[in-house]
């Protein structure tokens, strides 16, 4: 069947305008968050599916359905974006939130490095080419006792990196017990593997001796490391043993080989001093041990943004830093100017300015009474909530299973689940990551900052009210 011309303009006519339904209310809060240019960038390509279709004789749509259309491709947008989320998970690494919250100075480093022209890649006093990273790197290696570091993009770059310059096509030593995946894909036989170098395995997942890798050395006369990994999370209790760092240390030094440790965290400080948490081993341990390059993360317990950093032997880290890969993994500018900040507030010692150590510093009754606070003023709102104590982790592979004695918020709301409220905490205009432990809603005290209460508190009494008017 065929439609006249002029019953199709007289159609395409009654097509609604862009900007009349980049304006219609339902789409407030893409406007909001995303922009005008972006809601009308969707709007206008309804409307061109709009017409084709009325053109092919379709009813037109409503305003209202062709504003769904234009939502329902917005969606996935506006979830895929980075925005802020209130950590009420109790995990103070937490990956999938982008680890340790940075102090303000690290912020404001940041902020300033990205507005503006920085001295990256000068020196002023000379008026030559510097190189990037040479403050935090100065300060890395005071800060552990080293003789020298570098920065990288991450400690998987780290790794990578030092495997690359010091193993490539060459073996590399390491105990079956640490053969094992950090998590988000991270396994130890598949990165030496990508380094160009070859894995030969030592002992067994449960013991492995000195005298065991002495006989690979014995057996294999290719080898140029012998890397030794923290292995995070994943604990073998009961009949283990493994060699001591600084024996092994001495063995590849006595061997003309380097000892390479994936320390994984990368504390600065000992733990256990500062916050009761026992067993991280510090970097500066790793050099006293005699290790010849010792690779972190600078976004774990070190409290800093996203970095690796590599520290030990001068002559083992002008060797990598010299290696072609390392400009592919170099860190950026702005984490650069955010680390030198975090390391500022090492040099000076004020841990309480590096949030992650201050949150896992924080006495358990402090935490309980912030919560019973945030109690009272909820349940003034009719919030269903009270105070319970709960556990909550490090996390970001440290301590990942050692309990954090906390307290935290139980919420409920009639007609939903634990399931269906924290998807409204997590879904409302502040995005709020509660913990779900056995059906109940719990939002930790300990991870939350100081300055997301008000907020924090707003959006629990929007997620528990809104099914009132459902
Ligand atoms: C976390 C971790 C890594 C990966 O570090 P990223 O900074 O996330 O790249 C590697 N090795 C160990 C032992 C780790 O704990």
């Amino acid at each position: 069947m065929t439609v006249s011309l002029e019953i199709v303009r007289e159609r395409l006519r009654a097509v609604p305008k862009v900007d009349v339904l980049a304006r219609q209310p339902s789409l407030a809060r893409f406007r909001e968050r995303l922009g005008e240019a972006g809601v009308m960038h969707a709007c206008r390509s309804v409307i061109a599916e709009v017409r084709c279709r009325v053109m092919d004789g379709a009813d037109m749509p409503s305003l209202e359905a062709a504003a769904l259309a234009v939502a329902a491709r917005l969606e996935p947008v506006l979830s895929a974006r980075v925005r802020r989320v209130i950590n009420g998970t109790g995990v103070l690494l937490h990956t999938n939130l982008g680890r340790a919250p940075l102090s303000l100075a690290a912020v404001k480093a940041a902020a300033e490095a990205g507005r503006g022209y920085e001295s990256l890649e000068l020196d002023l006093e000379a008026g030559g080419r510097g190189s990037r990273g040479a403050y935090a790197e100065r300060a890395l290696a005071e800060l552990t006792g080293a003789e020298a570091a570098l920065v990288v993009n991450n400690n998987a770059a780290a790794v990578l990196l030092v495997l690359t310059a010091m193993a490539y096509g060459r073996g590399v030593l390491v105990s079956r017990g640490e053969l094992v995946e950090i998590g988000g894909g991270f396994r130890v036989p598949e990165v030496l593997e990508r380094s160009g170098a070859h894995m030969v395995e030592v002992g067994t997942t449960n013991r492995t001796r000195l005298a065991d890798y002495e006989r690979a050395l014995d057996e294999h006369d290719d080898i140029a490391v012998i890397l030794t990994v923290h292995p995070g999370n994943f604990r073998i209790n009961g009949f283990t043993e493994a060699p001591m760092l600084k024996d092994l240390a001495a063995l590849a030094r006595r061997r003309g080989l380097t000892h390479v440790d994936d320390l994984g965290g990368g504390a600065l400080i000992d733990l256990e001093a500062h916050a009761g948490l026992a067993g991280e081993p510090t970097a500066a341990d790793r050099v006293a041990a005699g290790v010849h390059a010792t690779c972190f993360s600078c976004d774990k317990v070190l409290g800093g943004p996203q970095g690796g950093a590599i520290v030990g032997e001068r002559a083992v880290i002008d060797r990598v830093r010299r290696d072609p890969l390392a400009r592919a993994l170099r860190l950026g500018p702005m984490p650069t100017a955010a680390l030198e900040a975090t390391l500022e507030h090492y040099l000076a010692r004020d841990m309480e300015a590096v949030p992650v150590l201050a949150m896992m510093r924080r006495p358990v009754a402090e935490v309980a009474r912030r919560a019973e606070r945030w109690s009272t003023w909820l349940a003034a709102k009719e919030v269903r909530c009270r105070v319970v104590s709960t556990e909550g982790r490090v996390g970001g592979g440290t301590f990942a299973e050692e309990p954090l004695p906390s307290a935290a918020l139980e919420l409920e709301a009639d007609g939903h689940t634990a399931v269906s409220l924290a998807a409204r905490l997590r879904s409302g205009p502040t995005a709020v990551l509660p913990r779900i432990a056995s059906d109940r809603v719990l939002v930790d005290a300990r991870t939350v900052l100081d300055d997301e209460e008000d907020a924090l508190l707003e959006a629990v009494v929007a997620a528990c009210r809104s099914n009132l008017a459902v």
